[in-house]
């Protein structure tokens, strides 16, 4: 396993590979999900590559970009277990230097959800996104279901800016609990990790009244809120069930529907999803 940190290192190592390149872009502080992605671009490709950059410009001003867990040496110890071929660990001064002035907007899709809660989080997403496509080159990139918008907005941008790569979707990996597992876990302490398990039962009502033949959109967000309500640690940022493709919001549960929550559990913002599909 090679561990690089420039882009011009990377560059020349990325023109000595003929084979295909099977790419997974993370923010380190890696879990059995991250390492799921990496495992499928090892499997997948010739060569697999795992970047760790934890990307300021899709914090905002009052996010947690200053406290976001890091621990490389135990991201790079999981990542040779997993035989990956190349780490690409670059810095902030490195990706963006001064002058940098150009952004990926990708426009609709990143106005709901996460987008209207977090505004400029995917244009930051998008841009170093773009930026690492550009760097390593891809043929597969791999990304989890557990950000379903992100996938979404990644898909949009390679097809609107002709890149050439597949965007392969991996399924939400869990706890056994059922709590999705993410990196922002480590924040909940052991009355908060308890309380974050009503995201799931949260999902699984939907699915189950879904499954009870209620077709209204508004009445199964009604009963989500109810059951998350009785969680005095938690509070409700959005519940949303949507139109997987467009994202927008279903009056009407018909075909397929994505239902997503951002809940906060103490002071830790959480995010999940189900997609109910008939
Ligand atoms: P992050 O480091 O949080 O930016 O995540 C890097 C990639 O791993 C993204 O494509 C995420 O969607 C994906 N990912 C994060 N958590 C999970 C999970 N629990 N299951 C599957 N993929 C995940």
């Amino acid at each position: 396993m090679k561990v690089i940190s420039t882009v011009a290192e990377f560059k020349e190592e990325r023109r000595r590979i003929t084979g295909t390149v099977g790419f997974v872009p993370t923010m380190g502080y890696l879990h059995e999900g991250h390492v799921f992605l990496a495992r499928r671009a090892k499997a997948e490709n010739d060569v697999s590559v795992v970047s760790i950059f934890v990307n300021p410009t899709q914090f905002g001003p009052k996010e947690d970009f200053a406290r976001y867990p890091r621990d490389p040496e135990r991201d790079l110890s999981l990542l040779e277990k997993e035989n990956t071929d190349l780490v690409f660990m670059p810095d902030a001064g490195k990706m963006y230097p001064q002058g940098f002035a150009t952004w990926v907007d990708v426009e609709g899709v990143t106005g709901r959800l996460e987008g209207s809660t977090r505004p400029g989080h995917f244009r930051g997403v998008a841009t170093v996104v773009a930026k690492l496509f550009n760097v390593v080159e891809p043929n597969k990139a791999y990304f989890g279901e557990k950000d379903a918008q992100q996938v979404v907005v990644i898909k949009r941008m390679v097809a609107d800016l002709n890149m050439n790569l597949d965007v392969v979707v991996v399924p939400t990996h869990r706890e056994p609990d059922g709590l999705a597992m993410s990196s922002r876990n480590v924040y909940l302490n052991t009355e908060e990790r308890q309380a974050a398990l009503v995201l799931w039962k949260s999902l699984n009502l939907a699915r189950q009244l879904w499954s009870g033949q209620e077709r209204s959109a508004q009445l199964v967000k009604q009963q989500l809120a109810a059951l998350i309500g009785k969680e005095p640690l938690a509070r409700i940022d959005y519940i949303s069930i949507a139109d997987p493709e467009t994202l927008e919001e279903l009056a009407e549960i018909r075909r397929n529907a994505l239902v997503s929550l951002a809940v906060y559990v103490g002071k830790t913002r959480l995010i999940d999803n189900i997609t109910l599909s008939s």
